[in-house]
């Protein structure tokens, strides 16, 4: 595709699922070269260069779901199942912000009762006594009622993640059992916003059988639902799943998906402009360098992991997760480097809430 043809498309806003399905399909290196770099130019314009970082803190793997794609799904006997205790959640949340991160995404496995929206709700705001309030909550804990949003979001929680894994319902079919719904999944996100959370929301990239079109209509579907931040990464297998099974030329090889999620990043920048996109922990497992490239292609956020790691051993999501054996302090004395060595600062302290939010309630 000519680099006149990209301008096009993105200068005059032409998103047709046509348009979007022509820049993900770049593939050669001139090309992509040329699309991250202008997705890169929107992003310095509209979100600028700093980098925001949340500490990951995966408070259980317990999870009533059976997504075919997930390590922790419930049928996985062989995990060890764990949920940390209010003192340990907490201790992790100063960690991270001892650190300098702003912000925290408290992340487990779906669990519903009223037992744990209580449990979750007195975290929430034991963790905004740290700092005066300082810290900025993500919750990433699944589907849950509209009056449990609401308890978490009046505890203290204000961004929520809840990724629609795809916004085909044909395709949602093929990746999760028969009592899983796609029609919750999206009423969940119209609830969050109700709430009044700042939402995000996202897919996972080279799933088997996924099209550049799904991807396309996924991009979509992001704008449609006004979402504030985009969470996308690799798809990568986990043996012990259904999913693994599965492969169909699609993106198969780690360099495909690698490029793809790339693409994924700067069309998503140059549709939704002043989101906030993650660079994921599933772009950095699968190249070393994943997370400087995806702030590259279009990202402002990175999420380190500050789980202790006599859990985070067992919140294994897909196959070679990164940093497993690091502590949370030298991963940080890592990031600070790459995050230099590409021209940015990190924002520390800063919870880095969207600009798009910002004008949405505006
Ligand atoms: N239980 C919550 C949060 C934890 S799962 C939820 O499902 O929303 C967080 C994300 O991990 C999921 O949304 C999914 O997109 C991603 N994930 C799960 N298995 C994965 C895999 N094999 N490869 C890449 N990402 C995966
Ligand atoms: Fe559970 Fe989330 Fe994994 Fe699905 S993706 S099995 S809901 S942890």
């Amino acid at each position: 595709m000519l680099n006149r043809s990209i301008d096009e498309i993105i200068d005059n806003a032409l998103f047709t699922e046509g348009n979007l399905v022509r820049l993900l399909s770049i593939n050669d290196s001139g090309g992509m070269e040329y699309l991250c770099q202008k997705a890169y130019e929107i992003k310095t314009k509209y979100v600028g260069k700093t980098v925001y970082l949340r500490g990951l803190i995966e408070l259980s793997n317990i999870c009533r779901k059976n997504c075919y794609y997930c390590g922790i799904r419930k049928d996985n006997h062989a995990v060890n199942r764990y949920i940390m205790t209010k003192d340990e959640i907490i201790e992790a949340a100063r960690l991270s912000w001892q650190l300098g991160y702003g912000s925290i995404v408290l992340q487990a496995g779906e669990v519903v009762s009223d037992t744990y929206a209580d449990f979750i709700a007195d975290v929430v705001k034991s963790i905004k006594q740290i700092a005066n309030g300082g810290v900025g909550i993500t919750l990433s804990l699944g589907e849950q009622t509209k009056e449990v949003y609401k308890l978490w979001r009046k505890a203290g929680a204000h961004r929520y993640l809840l990724r629609i894994e795809t916004s085909d319902p044909e395709f949602y079919k093929c990746l999760h059992p028969d009592d899983h719904s796609f029609d919750i999944r999206l009423a969940c996100l119209n609830d969050l916003k109700e709430a009044g959370y700042i939402v995000g929301t996202g897919v996972m990239i080279g799933l088997p059988d996924q099209t550049l079109e799904r991807l396309a209509r996924d991009i979509l579907f992001f704008r449609r639902i006004d979402a504030d931040m985009i969470g996308m990464g690799p798809y990568i297998p986990h043996p012990a799943t259904p999913l693994a099974v599965k492969t169909n030329g699609f993106a198969d090889s780690r360099d495909e998906r690698l490029n793809l999620s790339l693409r994924m990043i700067a069309v998503v920048r140059a549709v939704l402009k002043d989101v906030n996109i993650v660079s994921t922990t599933a772009l950095q497992s699968i190249n070393t360098t994943g997370c400087e490239v995806g702030l590259l292609a279009g990202a402002n956020i990175i999420m380190p992991n500050v789980t202790d790691f006599k859990y985070k051993k067992d919140y294994i999501l897909y196959e070679n997760k990164p940093c497993i054996g690091e502590d949370a302090v030298l991963s940080k004395d890592r990031l600070e480097p790459r995050v230099r060595s590409i021209g940015e600062q990190i924002g520390y302290y800063k919870t880095g809430d969207p600009p798009h939010f910002i004008r949405r309630n505006g």
